[in-house]
């Protein structure tokens, strides 16, 4: 299926969306919708993108399709770059080790979620929100670490609680049977992280032996930024939450901007954390005093 076909059927009728460089066809399916072309430099290579979107008010839900579609693309290129340096993913459809890792969403993403699960077939439904109530009282009844008993950096108190939350053995509420069951519309923090060792390090205790890919830029996180930037305030909360979360929030998913402000915003801030992943890459490299493509030679080593 042509690339533009597939974000057709992907993103039907969104009114935001995410389009390869074939723009002159795409202005002829929505004459009326608006256009931001732009360019990605990814590992050295050009992808070539534009945003088309109708000049409506939006919610900031209606920019993830946007945004999945973006990072699927970015990954893309990532993969076939890697490749060439013989580096292979590892992570495929159907392995969940990583399912029982803490998955933050941004509230956008929750309730873009929240839609998604409404449309699922009832009883996969009943079954899901189910494993979230019980989802929902394990995190209650352990207590996280408390960052304020301790004075660390946030990275450290990120790792403590990613090491909490993997501490509880707390399977996805959308894992079912081993296979994510919202595979094709899992969150941006789901398609973004990325393994190259082998996918049983990714079961153990430590993720000590894990070597995770760090991308260029995380779309979760451009969409996270986006939605602070909007609302003013930082919402962003674990997946099995993110249910109980949009129905007591439902006030922040009614409020609506331009659709072209939420495109350039989502685009300032993209390339602001592109420009500064490719500054402290190219610090660690000039300490290291060795290579001339600093986010590829991250990735590589
Ligand atoms: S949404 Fe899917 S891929 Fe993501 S943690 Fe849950 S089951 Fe795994």
């Amino acid at each position: 299926m042509l690339l533009f076909e597939r974000e057709q059927v992907y993103q039907n009728a969104a009114p935001v969306i995410m389009l390869c460089d074939r723009q002159g066809f795409a202005r002829k399916v929505y004459p009326h919708r608006r256009f931001i072309p732009f360019t990605l430099d990814i590992l050295g290579r050009s992808l070539s993108l534009s945003i088309c979107y109708d000049n409506i008010d939006v919610r900031l839900a209606e920019i993830v399709p946007m945004a999945r579609m973006l990072s699927d693309m970015i990954n893309r290129q990532l993969e076939t770059s890697l490749e060439g340096f013989n580096k292979h993913v590892s992570c495929r459809r159907g392995c969940s080790y990583c399912c029982y890792y803490m998955v933050p969403v941004s509230c956008a993403e929750a309730f873009h979620i929240s839609r998604e699960v409404v449309k699922l077939p009832h009883n996969l439904r009943e079954r899901i929100l189910v494993s979230m109530q019980e989802a929902g009282r394990c995190l209650i009844n352990h207590r996280p670490p408390n960052p304020e008993d301790r004075h660390e950096d946030d990275t450290s108190c990120l790792y403590e609680l990613s090491n909490w939350y993997r501490s509880l053995h707390l399977a996805c509420p959308f894992l079912v049977n081993h296979i994510c069951s919202i595979y094709d519309t899992r969150p941006l923090a789901c398609r973004e992280y990325w393994v190259f060792s082998d996918p049983e390090n990714c079961h153990a205790a430590s993720q000590d032996f894990v070597t995770v890919a760090p991308l260029p830029v995380r779309i979760a996180e451009v969409v996270s930024e986006v939605c602070t930037h909007m609302l003013g305030l930082d919402q962003t909360v674990f997946l099995p939450l993110s249910l109980p979360f949009t129905s007591t929030n439902s006030e922040l998913d009614h409020k609506t901007w331009p659709a072209g402000l939420l495109v350039e915003t989502f685009l300032e801030v993209l390339f602001k954390q592109l420009h500064q992943s490719s500054l402290s890459a190219n610090s660690s490299t000039k300490a290291d005093q060795t290579d001339k493509e600093p986010v590829l030679h991250e990735i590589i080593q």
